[in-house]
């Protein structure tokens, strides 16, 4: 596909549509546009022109205009992506959402919340609190990701175990359709069948089918209790065998987490503060909510018996907001610890069924000892979901991509032997690309492709992301 490079001329057609203050061009300010999270200058690319539209009128405009030129469009939420989503990697421009930053309707009769889509994930939890309910999407980035962004991933994050990911939540969707067309699929109903579910085909698209400029997220009545476990093991094995334990136990946890022990300690170091029992062979954190205490406590008690009967060091209880935060920031420093250990790594995000998570830690330690390097691990155990990450540390650039390509490739073939997938929650995005297509059905692969093409026959919505260019 020969796209359209954009040019000055261009520039004043654009500024014409959504006015000069949303349109940048200067590669200072637009530098911050160019990466996601991928900590590797090979995803990272200096986008052609930055546009800010104020609102759905004006996202309208640029991709009727983009797909008329032929121009790519690459939507971006927070940046948060672990899977070079939002970086421009084909060229063209990239469509920020973060003007359109409105929360348009809580709604306590029907538990709805209507929203734009640049409202931080943390922003969108605290004023569903205000109102006494509660948004289930609670990824660790939530501080500096997006709703839409979440939406556009399906991102997963702690509490999935029990709430599901980001697509249980989303009852209709307004979007704009690659030729600038605007659509709504959904909205306040619980329950609608009319036509395909369309909304959950553009959950997860990854910005590759539409803009998704306005939300309908279902909200909860708030938990009362809540409790935190945070349980250290000798042995990793012994950590993560107790997973499938608990998840079978008849009690659904909110979340359900481990870390191995290079994680434990990097973000001990990160966060400068002692950790209990830092030197064990790994953590699982787990959380209980409900809305009696007598519930949250039998529960919390019940787990803590399991975890204690098959070999736990120790259960710490944390039932009051403080130790609660302590918990969590040393689970969620996790990507940020490591990065002072080696700035680059590859933080991959594989999926096996719960009952497999056991062997598929057993695989990583296997590969990680083969290739001689470190691969920390941590992650949603609750989900099957583990986030493995290979450091470079000081490795020069040639020796370091040979060593991760290697390594993936035996990792993503454990993963598929294990019945997973090579991505549970972070998405293809660019970086996955290569290794779906390689190891997806090409029958699926094909419908995959139909679907593409239907919505955007001149494949100018964030292209080669998901799919091969
Ligand atoms: C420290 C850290 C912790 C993380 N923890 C988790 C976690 O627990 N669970 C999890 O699932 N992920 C996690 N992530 C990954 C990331 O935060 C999620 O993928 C998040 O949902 C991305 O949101 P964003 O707003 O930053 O999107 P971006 O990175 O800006 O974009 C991501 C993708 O969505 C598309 N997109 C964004 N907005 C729109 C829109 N309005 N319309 C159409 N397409 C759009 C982009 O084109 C891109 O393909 C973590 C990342 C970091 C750095």
């Amino acid at each position: 596909m020969q796209y359209h490079k954009i040019n000055a001329e261009d520039i004043k057609e654009l500024i014409a549509l959504i006015g000069v203050a949303n349109v940048v061009v200067e590669e200072d300010k637009m530098d911050m546009y160019s990466r996601d999270e991928v900590s590797d200058k090979n995803w990272e690319k200096m986008p052609e022109v930055v546009v800010l539209p104020e609102n759905t009128q004006q996202v309208s405009a640029v991709m009727k205009w983009a797909n008329n030129k032929l121009v790519p469009v690459i939507p971006r939420g927070g940046g948060t992506g672990l899977a070079a989503g939002a970086v421009p990697l084909n060229g063209g421009l990239i469509l920020s959402l973060e003007r359109m930053n409105q929360i348009l309707e809580i709604d306590n009769h029907n538990l709805f919340m209507v929203l734009e889509p640049g409202i931080s994930t943390g922003d969108v939890q605290r004023a569903a609190k205000e109102h006494g309910l509660f948004y289930a999407g609670d990824p660790c980035s939530a501080e500096s990701s997006f709703i839409g962004g979440n939406v556009a991933t399906n991102a997963g994050g702690n509490r999935a175990v029990k709430y599901g990911t980001t697509s249980r939540h989303v009852y209709g969707l307004e979007v704009v359709m690659p030729n600038g067309d605007i659509v709504t699929f959904g909205g306040k109903n619980v329950k609608d069948v009319s036509g395909y579910d369309v909304i959950h085909l553009l959950v997860g698209s990854e910005g590759t089918l539409g803009v998704i400029t306005k939300i309908w997220l279902k909200l909860m009545p708030l938990p009362k209790y809540v409790a935190t476990l945070l349980v250290p093991f000798k042995e990793m094995q012994e950590a993560i065998n107790v997973v499938p334990k608990i998840m079978t136990a008849g009690i659904i946890p909110t979340c359900l987490e481990f870390m191995d022990s290079e994680s434990i300690k990097a973000s001990e170091l990160y966060l400068n503060k002692k950790l209990p029992y830092s030197d064990c062979g790994a953590y699982i954190i787990c959380q209980v909510d409900g809305t009696t205490e007598q519930q949250v406590e039998s529960e919390y008690e019940i787990i803590g018996k399991i975890c204690l009967d098959n070999a736990a060091m120790e259960v710490f209880v944390s039932d009051n907001m403080a130790s609660e935060e302590r918990i969590w920031k040393a689970r969620k420093a996790y990507a940020e610890a490591l990065r002072m250990i080696s700035p680059v790594y590859c933080m991959e995000d594989i999926v096996v069924p719960v009952s497999n998570i056991p062997k598929a830690l057993e695989e990583i330690d296997k590969i990680a000892k083969k290739f001689k390097c470190r691969i920390p691990s941590a992650g949603h155990a609750g989900d099957g979901n583990i986030h493995c990450t290979i450091l470079r540390e000081d490795r020069d650039e040639h020796t370091w991509h040979e060593l991760k390509d290697a390594v993936l490739e035996e990792i993503y073939a454990a993963v598929y032997q294990l019945e997973g997938s090579l991505t549970g929650e972070h998405g293809v995005g660019a970086k996955r690309v290569e290794a779906q297509a390689k190891h997806m059905d090409p029958t699926a692969m094909g419908v995959l492709k139909a679907v593409k093409a239907a919505f955007d026959p001149n494949n100018i919505m964030n292209p080669g992301k998901v799919l091969p260019l």
